[in-house]
């Protein structure tokens, strides 16, 4: 006896973003008038929508637009309290420095588990009703190997995508001896997170961690079988993004202050620019320049770097804005960053397309196309999220 699960069409989608080429117009692959059937947690057939195999079920999008779910793959999301004051002294003229983010390490310390559960949980379904179905969480606020070790339990109850961030910044008990810090992040701190863990990440910058202990922390993890991704070039130059793709960095974030050398050295690797434009409008900098980037041939991908300090938005409609009023991508550009190009980020090829066989996560829009989400910043577009084949 064989049980199978129901099908569901969804017909009537007046333009389909599917991000494979081989299935319709231009890098996007668009297909108007579309329909996607779904089987389980997986989609199982895509084309025109009077061609629609029968299902037991159908949805009828109206003429809506229909992308991929977005792939969010840069976020902090364990975490207490917030930084209102700290948003509202720098919206008064004050600069942003690294240093904030010991506030939070305090306020996290200090939380239950329960809280942290809690507000994981509320920030994955904020950026899902804006239509994300994959998120990376990282740690970062605990900075002792229990406080950290306990964070990415906290994330990998919410995450598949789950990522080791010791090397924030130092630990406020490490002040006097950053060196002690890196050999407690590259050690005993490292044991105890390792086997939570798919990725390591370092925040390389002035008054976090220099290419030296950058390099010592990512190599570090890479030998425990973690893979690089890197905070680099956010707040100025530096050796962050060489050293991303030198050691094969899935993705250099932020790469908002790069040289000729930076960027040549993206296009040639694998590594993954992602771009964090939520950041530079939240501390009012100076946007990446994505332009550059695409031209040079490097991978992009976008993200609200969701956290308390620089970026409280989980939103990605936020971010493709962002990205086409201010960072020089198309909407096409900024809709493939959000999807596939997150995908890229996190070396997935099951999410980030509407495809036969991809894992079954897409958003309807409530606009005849993807590009409404540049063209109508701020308006709450995303009507419905399937997420794993389930109308979330
Ligand atoms: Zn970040």
């Amino acid at each position: 006896m064989t049980t199978a699960t129901p099908t569901t069409a969804i017909t009537d989608i007046a333009t389909l973003v599917t991000n494979d080429p081989s299935l319709g117009e231009g890098p996007l692959g668009l297909i108007r008038d579309a329909a996607v059937v779904i089987d389980g947690d997986r989609i199982a057939w895509v084309g025109e929508s009077s061609k629609a195999p029968a299902t037991d079920n159908r949805v009828d999008a109206g003429g809506r637009a229909a992308i991929p779910g977005f792939v969010d793959s840069h976020s902090h999301l364990v975490f207490a309290g917030d930084r209102t004051e700290e948003f509202n002294a720098r919206m008064s003229g004050r600069p942003y420095s690294a240093g904030g983010i010991r506030t939070t390490v305090a306020a996290t310390r200090a939380a239950s588990n329960n809280v942290l559960h809690a507000n994981v949980g509320r920030y994955v379904a904020e950026a899902r009703r804006q239509g994300t179905t994959t998120v990376e969480i990282k740690s970062g606020y605990g900075l002792t190997s229990q406080d950290e070790a306990r964070a990415l339990t906290i994330a990998a109850a919410h995450t598949d995508e789950v990522t080791f961030l010791g090397a924030h910044i130092v630990a406020p008990e490490f002040a006097d001896d950053p060196a002690g810090y890196v050999d407690l992040v590259t050690g005993p701190m490292l044991d105890a997170c390792a086997p939570h863990a798919r990725w390591i990440d370092v925040f390389c910058e002035q008054g976090a961690f220099d290419g030296d202990q950058a390099r010592a922390v990512l190599t570090a993890g890479k030998e425990r079988g973690l893979i690089p991704r890197v905070h680099a070039n956010q707040l100025s130059y530096g050796p962050g993004v060489r050293l991303a793709v030198e050691l094969g960095a899935a993705s250099a974030d932020h790469c908002t202050h790069l040289t000729e050398q930076d960027v040549d050295a993206l296009a040639q690797g694998e590594t993954v620019a992602t771009l964090l434009p939520g950041a530079e409008f939240s501390t009012r900098s100076t946007y990446p320049d994505a332009r550059r980037l695409l031209d040079a041939g490097v991978t992009v991908a976008l993200s609200p770097d969701c956290n308390p300090g620089s970026s409280f938005t989980s939103s990605m409609p936020f971010c493709v804005a962002l990205a086409v009023r201010e960072m020089g991508m198309t909407p096409d550009e900024a809709v493939w960053a959000a999807t596939a190009g997150g995908a890229r980020a996190l070396r997935r090829t099951d999410v980030g397309r509407v495809s036969p066989g991809a894992r079954a996560d897409l958003a309807l829009l409530d606009a005849p196309s993807h590009v409404h989400l540049a063209y109508r910043p701020g308006v709450p577009l995303v009507s419905a999220v399937w997420h794993g084949g389930t109308l979330t």
